[in-house]
């Protein structure tokens, strides 16, 4: 609940409206798990709210620390049995913490195990503040790129953003945050249009609708052009610089000439191109072989000749089934 609604409660439950600060604070400062704690709230306040009320369940069952020091968390959402995994991962500037929006997810991508069985349901706001508060280390940055597809549950992920930055709370900067859509044209306008500064990343594969449809099924609902129509209206509209992620297979879309044509779309736009080598999507057998750093290498000066700014992405996380395309839901113990 946002603070509007924890007035609401309060009055509902007869006590001062300050109270409902106290309790955001309780619930998005110090992330607790039980009313009974809140010791600044009177004894009777905390039992009615632990009568009417209850606080998600969402708490670590298991941790996977990787060579690297990237951490796995596996979080269990308590009733339904849904498990989720979110992944924190150590900089030099801070840890960014790779978070869950869904479980499962239904956009289908070939190389992505979130998409293997489909989505199983959309996470609240408060499940993916959880994955926030649950985690020892304090977080710097987050990013919205685990499990599932954050515009396809665009309400909970805007409310999300408004909790996980309000002052009173965890107070993260909007900028810190990055939300990484396969393109969802329509919201990608109505997420411009709240002009939230949050950062957008863009997955997008293949410099062609032919070579995107491959990887993408999204990419029949929307044209390339349309993708990148949407994306020069969220750079107008934000001023914020799109980062287009690019995962690279060996043979499929990494030929200088997709470079080239990939320079030739972007020219113009405020963006930046993340490419990295495509991890297997599990221990079998992958469809898609990462391109090798030489080839990788080559396609990003590709890009940098042609003034696109290009960054080669490192996999953090492989050998736990921690890195991009490597999360996904899991049932039960
Ligand atoms: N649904 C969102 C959020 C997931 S983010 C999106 O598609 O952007 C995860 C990123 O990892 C996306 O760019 C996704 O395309 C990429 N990815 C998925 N499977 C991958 C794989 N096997 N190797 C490398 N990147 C992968």
């Amino acid at each position: 609940m946002n603070i509007q609604e924890l007035r609401g409660l309060m009055a509902e439950l007869n006590h001062p409206a300050y109270r409902a600060e106290q309790l955001f604070e309780w619930l998005h400062r110090r992330g607790a798990a039980s009313f009974m704690d809140m010791n600044n709230l009177p004894v009777a306040l905390r039992e009615a709210l632990a009568g009417e009320c209850h606080i998600p369940p969402c708490r670590v069952v298991k941790t996977q620390t990787s060579k690297d020091t990237t951490v796995k968390y596996l979080f269990s959402l308590g009733e339904d049995g849904v498990h989720i995994e979110s992944v924190l991962m150590g900089y030099n500037h801070g840890f960014s913490l790779c978070i869950s929006t869904q479980a499962g997810c239904r956009m289908g991508c070939k190389f992505c195990a979130s998409a293997i069985g489909g989505l199983v349901r959309n996470l609240t706001a408060g499940e993916m503040c959880a994955q926030v508060y649950n985690v020892p280390e304090g977080v710097s940055s987050i990013v919205l790129m685990g499990c599932g597809e954050p515009l396809d549950n665009f309400d909970a992920v805007v409310r999300f953003i408004a909790l996980i930055t309000h002052p009173k709370g965890a107070n993260l900067g909007a900028r810190h945050i990055t939300v990484s859509t396969c393109g969802l044209v329509p919201e990608i306008y109505a997420l411009a249009r709240m002009k939230l500064q949050v950062n957008l990343a863009v997955s997008l594969h293949g410099p062609s609708d032919e070579i995107r449809r491959q990887f993408m099924p999204v990419a029949n609902r929307y044209p390339l052009e349309e993708l990148l129509e949407a994306c020069r209206f969220y750079t107008d509209t934000t001023r914020r610089r799109i980062t287009y992620e690019y995962a690279l297979a060996s043979r499929i879309n990494d030929a200088p000439q997709q470079a080239q044509e990939l320079a030739r779309r972007l020219r113009g736009q405020l963006c930046h191109v993340n490419l990295i080598p495509v991890n297997a999507k599990s221990r079998e057998r992958s469809h898609f072989a990462p391109t090798p750093r030489r080839e990788a290498e080559a396609f990003a000066a590709v890009l940098t000749r042609h003034h696109i700014p290009t960054t080669i992405r490192r996999s953090l996380g492989n050998d736990i089934a921690a890195a991009c395309g490597q999360l996904r839901v899991q049932h039960g113990e």
